[in-house]
Order: structure tokens, then sequence, then C-alpha cells
């Protein structure tokens, strides 16, 4: 029997569900304005997070008055988060960017995109195709970020663009597209429920994508829940297992899982020798991961690490494997996803139900970016490089082929690094707000400071980067334009517009098109009329990729059918009803590598870039806060209701022992000091870190003032979970002779940790 642990509602993040979706009021969500009564309703899809939840939008007069979980909606089944419920009353702050905003005054849109044009070609004509970039957002709609894309390489005749997603999923994306062939996210949400074993490594579902830690609620399998975290979380105290290594020993630890179940004969050896290459180069590489030097690395002593292995090897029926940004942002990334990706092909957990090598994605378009923004790849996972896919994407668009670039971009830190050498000059933000989010977010910002144009667009005319910025356009926000989003299970799911923008606000879409017309080009993009028009060319760039959709008949199907997974081809919908049903990749034992075969993927583990040290004795993780918090809370700060639900201070999570060492009480005021900044939070004593660590949430825009920047040399993706810093009671908050008594902790032993 599984059990949320005790909830203090004041930092209760977890979903609302049964009795939230009948008496919403009671709980101050949902309330509907007396005399309000919606006259319709209509379905959209969540755009905050990668789950991807269906809600019955209600409305008054063909505008949005409330909304509610869909229940019938096969991702959530009538339950949303926190986020979800407030999606609506977000798009009402006064802070929303109304009129283009040119170096500070509002300007009308013909100002503003003559100024775009002209800005963008001069920089481009005296410095070269390498000089403008634009940087994206899994927040906007696939067809969105596919219009960009396709705008700024095939039209405007840039070469570089990237976005927050490499923040994010680039690791899943370089991982599977070594070992699998294809960036191919094999599991359908349904295998939460049909697993025996689950194991979630650097993944906190219970607070990061809550709708999903309710399916795993809902597995009536009694399974094993296998938690792999340095920090005891709100899921690893729901967990049967839980391995509290040390921060960034998980390289380490998967390999030596790897070596015991090899020890044990716990492989499926019939599918690894007809579905994979590469294992006995593995098993042998493998060998050097003795129980006892893993014990010493990871923390976790040698019958912690036997039980484990026992529980996932060959014989214990259907085990998933699920990680997300605690895989994804570390210093060998790539190659920690491939350990996870790893042990489910040698003991075959993979293709069946309750299975997988499963990354969950974050953002609500997460995938969308991955398969259409055109900025790494050509769109629909081709590859700029190969001319067979340019002649193929440019039929398919019907854009002269001469006028897809042959590189492809250079990755987000590459853009910014080539700002601060004075390649990259002007830079176009969409929807994402790096001067809060960036690691090193002082180094990031003194680089936006050299771009001789700096264009961001935007809901919001108050984030960080978009009070740098030359030139903001105001955005219009989920719910007031229309479009599809692809969630982590590879679901393509349609939102409508339900609201009208506020003062000149546009969406994102039709910046995309004016900047087409203003710029001389709209010729090219005669096709890209409306959303739907777009999905109909990206399901021809799709044709005979793993992630072809050309059997979806259009939004209508969509919207009838709950959304549909890719792969979806044309000859699909007229022979079944699958389009309703949970799919996964990979049934047939067949990959998308050229011989079909999956591929054992591994290197040396190595310390992180950053080590705690005498100066800096602690080590610094960051990450999710409540699920009531999204990202920079650019929008969720808006919500009074979400407000509520959050701490009203920055909480530093210390162990009980160090602030005992330090002289810190709980609630005290700290500060947190690296090598590059300081900051004050408040002391919150807990044994949910180990001795020698702590934890901020990343949500406060001065966390990643500390963080250190380095990055996975595979997927470029930062590493934002090992970063060395010195925590010390804040002398300015009590009294002299408390000053006179403090002191700094020094690291514990690696026995504590
Ligand atoms: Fe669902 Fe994510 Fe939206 Fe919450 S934020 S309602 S979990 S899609």
């Amino acid at each position: 029997m599984l059990t949320f642990p005790a909830i203090n509602f004041r930092e209760w993040s977890g979903p609302l569900t049964a009795d939230l979706v009948r008496k919403p009021a009671k709980f101050g969500l949902g309330q509907l304005p007396a005399r309000r009564m919606p006259d319709a309703t209509t379905k959209a899809v969540c755009g905050f997070c990668s789950t991807g939840c269906g809600l019955n939008i209600h409305l008054k007069d063909g505008a949005a008055i409330n909304l509610t979980p869909d229940p019938d909606y096969p991702v959530n089944i009538g339950t949303a988060c926190p986020k979800g419920w407030e999606a609506l009353s977000v798009l009402d702050a006064p802070d929303r960017a109304k009129m283009p905003l040119l170096h500070g005054k509002e300007v009308g849109w013909d100002t503003a995109l003559r100024y775009f044009c002209d800005q963008m070609k001069r920089i481009l004509d005296q410095h070269g195709p390498e000089a403008a970039a634009f940087l994206s957002t899994g927040q906007i709609m696939f067809e969105e970020m596919a219009f960009l894309g396709a705008l700024a390489k095939f039209g405007m005749g840039m070469i570089h663009g990237d976005g927050n997603t490499r923040q994010c999923m680039a690791t899943a994306v370089t991982a599977y597209k070594e070992s699998f062939g294809f960036d191919a996210p094999p599991f359908t949400y349904a295998d939460f429920e049909e697993s025996d074993v689950l194991v979630f490594i650097g993944a906190n579902p219970c607070i990061a994508h809550p709708i999903m830690w309710q399916r795993v609620l809902r597995n009536p399998r009694s399974p094993e829940i296998i938690v792999v975290d340095p920090r005891t979380t709100e899921t690893a105290m729901a967990a049967t297992q839980h391995y509290a290594i040390k921060p960034k020993s998980d390289l380490t630890l998967l390999y030596g899982l790897a070596h015991l179940i090899i020890q044990a004969g716990g492989v499926d050896q019939a599918f690894v020798r007809a579905s994979t290459n590469g294992f006995d180069e593995f098993a042998a590489f493998a060998a050097d991961f003795t129980p006892e030097r893993v014990a010493a690395e990871t923390g976790i002593g040698i019958e912690g690490l036997r039980h484990f292995a026992q529980t996932i090897m060959n014989g214990t029926p259907r085990v998933s494997f699920w990680w997300t940004m605690g895989v994804n942002q570390g210093h060998q990334a790539t190659r920690t996803a491939q350990a996870i990706i790893n042990l489910a092909l040698m003991t075959g957990n993979i293709g069946k139900p309750g299975t997988g090598a499963n990354s969950i994605t974050g953002q609500c378009n997460a995938m969308g970016s991955r398969l259409f923004s055109n900025t790494t790849n050509l769109l629909g996972g081709h590859d700029f490089r190969n001319a067979a896919h340019r002649e193929k994407v440019a039929k398919a668009t019907g854009i002269p082929v001469e006028r897809i670039p042959d590189l492809p971009s250079l990755a987000y830190d590459q853009i910014i690094q080539a700002a601060d050498e004075g390649t990259v000059k002007a830079i176009w933000f969409v929807a994402t707000n790096p001067s809060h989010s960036w690691i090193d977010q002082n180094e990031m910002n003194r680089i936006l400071g050299k771009l001789d144009f700096l264009v961001v667009q935007d809901m919001y005319c108050t984030t960080e980067t978009a009070k740098r910025a030359h030139l903001v356009l105001p955005a219009a926000g989920w719910g007031e334009k229309e479009g599809c989003f692809i969630n982590s299970e590879r679901r393509i799911g349609c939102s409508p517009k339900v609201r009208r923008a506020p003062g000149q606000a546009l969406a994102d879409f039709h910046i995309f098109r004016l900047i087409a017309h203003y710029w001389g080009c709209a010729e090219v993009f005669r096709e890209w009329q409306t959303p739907e028009a777009v999905f109909r060319v990206l399901q021809r760039c799709s044709e005979d990729q793993p992630c072809e959709i050309t059997g979806i008949e259009g939004y209508d199907m969509l919207r009838r059918s709950g959304g549909v997974q890719w792969p979806f081809r044309k000859n699909q919908h007229q022979t079944s009803k699958i389009q309703n049903s949970e799919r996964r990749l990979f049934e047939d034992g067949s990959f998308f590598t050229p011989d079909r075969r999956a591929v054992f993927c591994f290197d040396k583990p190595v310390p992180a870039p950053e080590l705690a040290n005498d100066r800096f004795p602690f080590v610094l993780m960051t990450g999710r806060g409540t699920s009531a918090q999204w990202h920079t809370e650019t929008r969720t700060a808006k919500s009074e209701v979400l407000r509520k639900m959050i701490p009203q201070d920055l909480m530093l999570e210390l162990n009980d022992q160090d602030a005992a060492a330090l002289g810190i009480r709980d609630g005290q005021d700290v500060r947190v000091i690296s090598k590059r900044a300081e900051l004050t939070a408040k002391a919150r004593l807990t044994a949910c870190v180990k001795p020698g660590e702590v934890y901020l949430p990343m949500h406060d825009a001065r966390v990643n003032q500390l963080t250190h920047a380095s990055f996975d040399p595979l997927s470029r993706q930062p590493s934002y979970k090992h970063s060395a810093v010195r925590v010390e009671a804040d002398l300015t908050s009590i009294s002299l002779q408390r000053r006179a008594g403090a002191r700094t902790c020094v690291r514990p032993s690696s026995s504590q940790a």
C-alpha cells in the first residue's frame, strides 16, 4: 500500500483530484464568478509541463471563464496539478506585454517590425549568417516552433538557433539517438500502472510530475518503487527502496548494478543477442565496477547494492526505469542516461508493458521542440548535413533547397560563447528567460550586455531578460492561440484559442508571419497561413521517419481522440482504433539504427568539474521547489492561489549536523556563497539532505548566480546539480554575541555522506 507523506498545506504541492473536481470553490480554486455560468465547454491541453493533461475550458460568450481537468483525457483522467488549475488566471497579470517596447518605450507594430528587420538585416549583411541567432522554448506550440526555425533559417538566412530545451532534454535526445538510432522515448503512461518495479533516477514525480505520480498510485500490482536521489525527496519518502547516493555518483552506481546483474546471471541473453550490439564490450568494461568500489564511490552499502540489483535483474517481471533532470543536468549526463538504457536492454525490459528506459520531459512541448524546432535537427528529426534530407524537406515544405543550410546550429552555450567572442551580435529570445534560468547567471547577463541587438518576444514585459532587451515583442500566451504540443509519451494534443490576448499582443505564429512579410520572404511561406496548415507541412516532413504522423487527419481527429501518439502512419487510421490506446515503441525488438539493433554506450566516470573544498565545503544541488511553481515563475508567480502554496522565503535545505556545527538554527538567515556570488536564504534544517550537501529551489532568480557552468560534453546540457558553496550564518541578522560565535563548517568525511 502506498501512502503520501504527511502534508503541510503551506508547502503541499501534490495533485488536486476528485474532491477538488467536485468542489473546487471549497479550495479557492476554479471558483466560478457569480452570475457567470458557462454556456459551452471546449477541450484543451495544459501549457505548462510535459505531462500534457487534458483540460475542459468553460466558456461564456465564446471566452474562457474557468477550467476543470478533463475526465476523458487518457493522460490525466480528470486530475490536474495546481498549475493546471490556475492556467487561466496567470493570463490576467498586470505586467502582460501589451505593446511592442523599443528601448523601453511603447511603439506600434509597424515601427517594431521595421526596426527588427533593419537591425537583423544590417547585422547579417555586415557580419554573415552566423552573426544572428534565435533561442526559443519548449513552451510554444510546435507549429510555432517550426515556423520560427524555418523563418530564421530558410527565410532570414540564419544558421544558429537553439532552445531552452537544451537545459532540459538535450541529454535524453543525444542518449536515445546514439543508443536507439533516433530520439525515441519508448514508453506510454500506462507503463506507470503496469510495472512490477519502477526505478526513478534523478526524478521526483511527486513534485515535478504529480499527475504521472497519480498514475503510479493507480498501479494495481503493488509495485516495488526504487528511488535513486541524493535527497530524501517526496518520492523517496513514498518509495520502498531509496538509494541516497553521493551527488553525481549515479553513473558509477549504474555500472555497478550492471556488473552485479551480469555476475548473478541476470541478463536476458536472448534479447541481448537478438536485438543489441556491444554487450560483450560493455560487460568487460563493467567488470571494473566491483561492489567494493561502487560502495566507496556512491556511499551505498554492498548489501544495498546487491538488493537493488536483485530487484531489477532478468527474472523480475516488468521493470521500468524513469529519469529526468537529476540525470539530464549532469556533467556526464548522456552516458548516465545511456547507463540506464543499458540496464533496460540487458534485462530485456523494453518494448513490453510496464518496462522501458524512459526519459520524462519537462516542458509542455519539449518533444515537439526536439523533432520540429529546426534547430540542431532539420524539421522532422532530419540532418542538415545530409543532402538527401535537405531535398526531402525542401520537397515537403515547398521551400527551395538552396535556402536550407547544410550546417546544424551551434548549441545554446556555444551561441552564448560566440556572443562573448563577438561573432554572434544579435539574439532573438522567444518565450524564455535566460537572465534567470541559465547557469552562472551573472556571466550570462554580462554577455547579453555585449550584444548589438537583443530581442525578447514574450507574454510578460517584466522578465529579467525582457528588461535587458532593446526590443520587446508582446506575445499571446497559452489559451490565447491555437496549436499542438507533444507530451512526454509522444502524444500530440491540440489546444484552442479561448481568450483574446491583451492589448496588441499577438500569437507567436502571427508575429512570425508578420516578420516574414516585413522581411520580404512571405512568398517562401505562402502555405504557412494557419497553425493547422503548418501541421500539414510538418506531417509531410515526418514521412518515413520514426516520428511519422501522416495518419493524423487533422486537428479534429486530435480533439476527438484524446491526442495521438507518434508514430501514426497513413495506413493506421483506417485499420484500427489504436489512436485512443496507449502505444509503446520497440515491441518487435527492432530499433532505429541501420542494423535495427540497440547499442550499449559507455564511458569511464570522471569527477564533477567543481568539487567541494576547504573554502566551499558543501555541494549545492538545485531543482524544483513545489508543484505550484514553474521554472522562472514568469507565469506561476502571477497567481494569488499558487503564491499561497509556496514558501514565502528562499529556503536552503541544510542537514541538522551541519547546522549544529555552524551554529545555525532552523529558520535563521544564512548566506550561501560560491566562487561566483552569494545570496541570503532561510535555513531549513532537515535530514532530507545528507551532511555536506545543501539544496536550493531553482525558482528564485538569485540561485543561478551561484551555479558553476559546466556542460555534458555530448549533449551540451548544463550541469545544475553540482556546485561548491559555503554556508554561513547571516551576521547582519543576529546579535553581536552570536556573530562572534559563527563559524564555517568543514566538509564531512565521506563516511557521513
Ligand atoms: Fe498536468 Fe503538468 Fe499541467 Fe500540472 S502542469 S496540470 S501536471 S500538464
